[in-house]
């Protein structure tokens, strides 16, 4: 199965740029292509080492290649999906980094009519706040999990192939169903992260430019950390997964008010049994 011949990355930030890495270092195919829209962005993943051979043009970049990797904004999937359409054979296997899978899944069914089999949806449970071509590492997918949701008519080669190359790069796959997959994502991820962004800018307007900060602890710094991600991807996942976000939001909100009638109450027995099961909660979590 390796080498692949021609593997193609688009979108060279943390998450194509570390994929791009290891597929080089680890010599997983004989040529790694990079897309960007960005000169800038192209010359630095040139210069990084992180890519063989740079190119703006997403068709002309796709065509004839192996794998295609989408890692840009989720939003902007099924532009992506259109502009590469008429340079894929059926042959060429695509897959995608983003952090919602039924919008992959809808812009496919719009571009296609159908999600075609040679199409692996896929999201590494991988990354960091830190993002673009500056930020790509290797062993970012190491000990990591890949979910991949295909379609019940994928194609076994395609799906064996993806779950090979992720395999290589130190990650634990797994398959689920698409939209299970936003579910459990919204819950674990993605309403953390709206609440840290709600956190801080409540915090930051309340606190006259950020004169609070000063007085701040670890607690705030490993809470709010995830505040520092790139608003971009975050806006594009919270339109995404808007349904499933909603859901997790007003399950927390109950939690949250349940909460808050405790210490209205100074109601020991209900804040020490959400403190105890909390805890008990995240020390099994490693
Ligand atoms: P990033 O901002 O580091 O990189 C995104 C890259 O895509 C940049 O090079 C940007 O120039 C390019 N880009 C932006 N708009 C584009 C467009 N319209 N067409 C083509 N390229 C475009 O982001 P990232 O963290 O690498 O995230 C990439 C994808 O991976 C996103 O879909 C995100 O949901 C997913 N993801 C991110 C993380 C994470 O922790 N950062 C984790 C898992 C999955």
């Amino acid at each position: 199965m390796f080498p692949l011949q021609r593997v193609v990355v688009v979108g060279l930030g943390l998450i194509g740029g570390s994929f791009a890495k290891e597929l080089k270092t680890q010599h997983l195919c004989v040529e790694v292509v990079g897309c960007s829209r960005s000169q800038t962005t192209r010359d630095k993943a040139l210069e990084l080492g992180l890519i063989d051979t740079a190119e703006g043009n997403l068709e002309a970049a796709v065509k004839g290649a192996d794998l295609v990797l989408l890692a840009a904004p989720i939003g902007a999937t099924e532009a992506l999906l259109r502009k590469m359409a008429p340079a894929l054979n059926g042959r060429t296997i695509v897959t995608d980094a983003g952090s919602v899978k039924g919008n992959v899944i809808a812009a496919a069914k719009t571009v296609f009519g159908e999600v075609p089999p040679w199409l692996i949806p896929g999201h590494p449970i991988a990354g960091s706040e830190r993002s673009g071509v500056g930020a790509a590492k290797l062993d970012l997918y190491r000990d990591h999990r890949v979910i991949l949701t295909p379609a019940p008519g994928a194609d076994q080669t395609a799906l064996e192939t993806v779950t090979r190359i992720w395999q290589c790069m130190g990650a634990e796959v797994v398959t689920m169903d698409a939209e299970y997959h936003d579910a459990v994502l919204a819950a674990t991820s993605h309403l953390p992260h709206l609440l840290a962004f709600s956190l801080v800018d409540t915090l930051s307007k309340e606190g006259e430019n950020q004169q609070i900060f000063r007085y701040a602890a670890g607690g705030f710094r490993d809470f709010t950390r995830i505040a520092s991600s790139d608003p971009t991807m975050w806006h594009d996942i919270f339109i995404a997964n808007q349904q499933a976000i909603l859901a997790a939001v007003d399950q927390f909100q109950q939690g949250l008010q349940r909460f808050r009638q405790a210490v209205e109450d100074q109601d020991s027995k209900a804040m020490l049994g959400a403190m105890t099961r909390a805890k008990v909660a995240r020390d099994h979590f490693t």
